[in-house]
């Protein structure tokens, strides 16, 4: 609008003002079409520039000899306007969605489509700075064997555990936190009493025990440790690991809680 009062008042000092009217109308209007989210503000603000650049000039313009053209260009400047303002709004709202879905996939393991390393991590850190609030439990489980099934049966044949083991961990820690940490390791953030979550922990193991994959019985070892606010993150997961290694040096297909 400012924009528009300058140049009114610019042309004013011209030999022939009622020239300038249409191109600078024009230049403005469709110039400004990007900046506008809303298509009715667009207009809105089209038409008060149209009134200020052409205040006290319409007169003369229609005694112009080539008035004619006035309308038919006022309107195509409008259109025109009004086409690039849609197009702009759409391809940045594609623009939008586009990155909100490559946010979203940057969280997400492109084998089994749970969360991924850095998206479950995140959300660890976050239960981690609440855990005085409640009891939380880490879990992090690391299929056994899994080199033996894949130099066996094949890489295809390892990829199908991964999405199944995924599969059960998903659907006994729905609404619970989860993810795979990398390779053939996976975390869960149980929220619940110690017994419950080593019953949590129990349940996983039986269902991935009981699966048959290409002839393998896969069994997964489990590490847990509690989550305190006061103790370091860090320190907490390896504690966990501890676990892990320790199921694992008493035989695989169980799980261990740290103290
Ligand atoms: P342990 O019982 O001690 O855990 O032994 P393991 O054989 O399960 O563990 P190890 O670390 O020796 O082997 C893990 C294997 O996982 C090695 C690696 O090639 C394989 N691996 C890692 N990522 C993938 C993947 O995305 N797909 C497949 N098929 N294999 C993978
Ligand atoms: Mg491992
Ligand atoms: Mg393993």
């Amino acid at each position: 609008m400012a924009i528009a009062l300058c140049i009114h008042s610019n042309i004013g000092g011209t030999q022939q003002p009622e020239f300038w009217v249409i191109p600078a109308g024009l230049v403005i209007t469709v110039g400004m079409a990007p900046v506008f989210a809303d298509g009715f503000s667009y207009i809105a603000s089209s038409v008060a520039v149209w009134l200020v650049v052409s205040w006290g000039q319409v007169n003369a313009m229609l005694r112009m000899d080539d008035a004619n053209w006035i309308v038919l260009m006022t309107v195509s400047g409008f259109g025109l306007g009004i086409l690039l303002n849609r197009l702009f709004v759409a391809e940045r709202k594609k623009t939008f969605l586009v990155q909100r879905e490559l946010i979203r996939l940057s969280f997400k393991d492109a084998l089994t489509g749970i969360n991924n390393r850095r998206g479950l991590m995140e959300t660890l850190q976050d239960i981690h700075a609440i855990a005085s609030a409640g009891d939380f439990y880490f879990l992090l489980i690391d299929i056994d064997d899994f080199k033996k099934i894949n130099d066996t049966s094949g890489h295809d044949v390892g990829d199908r555990v991964l999405i199944e083991v995924a599969s059960v961990i998903g659907r006994h820690a729905e609404g619970y936190p989860h993810g795979r940490l990398g390779g053939e390791e996976f975390g869960v953030v149980f929220n619940g009493r110690a017994d419950a979550a080593q019953a949590f922990a129990e349940r996983i193991r039986e269902h991935v025990a009981s699966l048959r994959i290409a002839g393998h019985v896969v069994t997964i070892s489990i590490g847990m440790a509690r989550l305190e606010a006061s103790t370091d993150l860090g320190d907490t997961v390896r504690l966990a690991d501890q676990g892990l290694y320790e199921a694992k040096q008493r035989g695989k297909n169980r799980y261990v809680l740290k103290p």
